[in-house]
């Protein structure tokens, strides 16, 4: 048996995409797909935006990489932009989530070994959490198809179910360092935290001297219809990991902290060659230009309103089908009924109807479309789900 060249850690279906036109992907053979899925929540101004386009190569021209031994006027530029648009009062820039992820465990044991408390290590996540793929994110998860086989673990990580403070609380003991938790479930089926929840583990933060980290990676960059997930909730983290939309498409990530929760990350703690380098500033550069162009925002939150009221109108038309519709913004979820499988129903739509969607867990179909859309797109949208849903039905039968 032979091993394909690039490893098969990826059951990829047979979209092959080789070009990008805002929210469209065209195959290999010109066949064109609706993106509502957006790379997973990352192409977040569509496919060859011409600013993000534009910074790319200008800067690539310029300067692409230098070492982070020298000074970094473009890192220094981004990271106070977010700065001024976040809770945080610095950033690190990682190439990927998972790294983000990384550094803010990192950040968070470090916080309480300058503290003088080097014995709270562990952080509390929670179960369906997606936090990445390295062996500290994999650690912070406990589902078994992520960790199997890759034992032994990062040691230092306590479960307790989604939205269940109480059952959160009653971990806390001598070694806690945090909470490390998703403001809005992504893979696990595009589950918001509730506002008792997210509002209950700031609290108890605040009472034990522990910190509060948001995995925002996927929620937050605007994706909600705000800056930033947990602006719904009227807290703010300690620490923050961000990445899919901050780049839209080229790889970029951050681990944002407040100044205190960031005490311990002193000269030579952490680090990265290619982290923060020119050309992923200037792509972080123009993503953020656009983002907080004026308007920005209220567009996400009305295109996420009509989408949602959309397909809420269409679930009565196909109830043994759709069961119900989840999410905030342009992070939105259709719960399908226990009959069929999300799995199977994102790729009908996809082989069927040109539309691509992403399954999510609790047999959920993630709606994620670039944040630039238009009402013409949501109108295809609902097309092409309709169709989908009715001729679906007919091919289950
Ligand atoms: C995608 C994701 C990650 C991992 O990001 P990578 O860029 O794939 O490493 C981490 N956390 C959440 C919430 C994610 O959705």
């Amino acid at each position: 048996m032979s091993t394909p060249a690039l490893m098969p850690v990826y059951p990829r279906c047979g979209v092959r995409p080789v070009r990008g036109e805002g929210c469209y992907l065209i195959g290999e053979q010109g066949e064109r797909y609706l993106d509502f899925a957006a790379g997973i929540a990352v192409n977040a101004l569509g496919h060859g935006h011409p600013k993000l386009v534009q910074a790319i190569a200008d800067q690539a021209a310029t300067l692409m990489h230098v070492s982070n031994l020298y000074g970094s006027p473009q890192g220094e530029h981004l990271a106070q932009r977010i700065v001024d648009s976040s809770f945080a009062d610095t950033v690190f820039f990682t190439n990927s989530g998972t790294e983000a992820v990384e550094c803010a465990i990192k950040t968070a044991r470090r916080y309480h070994y300058a503290n003088g408390n080097p014995q709270r290590t562990t952080l509390i996540t929670f179960n369906n959490a997606f936090h990445g793929r390295t062996m500290g994110a994999i650690s912070a998860t406990n589902q078994p198809k992520m960790r199997d086989g890759f034992e032994p673990l990062l040691p230092g990580f306590k479960y307790a179910p989604f939205n269940d403070l109480d059952a959160a609380l009653a971990l806390i003991d001598d070694t806690t360092a945090g909470f490390m938790v998703e403001t809005i479930q992504g893979e696990g089926g595009v589950s918001a935290g509730t506002q008792a929840f997210i509002q209950g583990l700031r609290k108890a933060c605040d009472e034990h001297g522990l910190l509060l980290v948001l995995d925002e990676v996927q929620c937050g960059y605007g994706r909600t219809g705000k800056m930033w997930a947990y602006e719904h909730y009227g807290i703010t983290p300690d620490i923050l990991s961000s990445a899919k939309g901050i780049g839209a498409g080229f790889p970029l990530g951050a681990c944002l902290a407040t100044a205190e929760a960031a005490k311990g990350m002193v000269f030579g703690t952490h680090g990265s060659t290619y982290g923060g380098n020119p050309l992923a500033m200037a792509a972080g550069e123009a993503v953020l230009d656009v983002m907080l162009e004026p308007g920005f925002f209220d567009h996400v939150t009305a295109m996420g309103d009509r989408l949602r009221a959309s397909i809420e109108q269409m679930i009565p038309n196909h109830d043994h089908l759709f069961d119900s519709i989840r999410g905030m913004g342009l992070m939105l979820g259709i719960k399908l009924k226990d009959a069929a499988v999300a799995r199977d129903f994102v790729g009908h739509l996809r082989d069927h109807h040109g539309l691509l969607t992403v399954a999510a867990g609790e047999n959920v179909v993630r709606v994620l479309p670039p944040l630039v859309i238009e009402e013409s797109h949501i109108a295809e949208f609902v097309q092409k789900l309709s169709d989908g849903a009715r001729d679906y039905a007919v091919a289950t039968a």
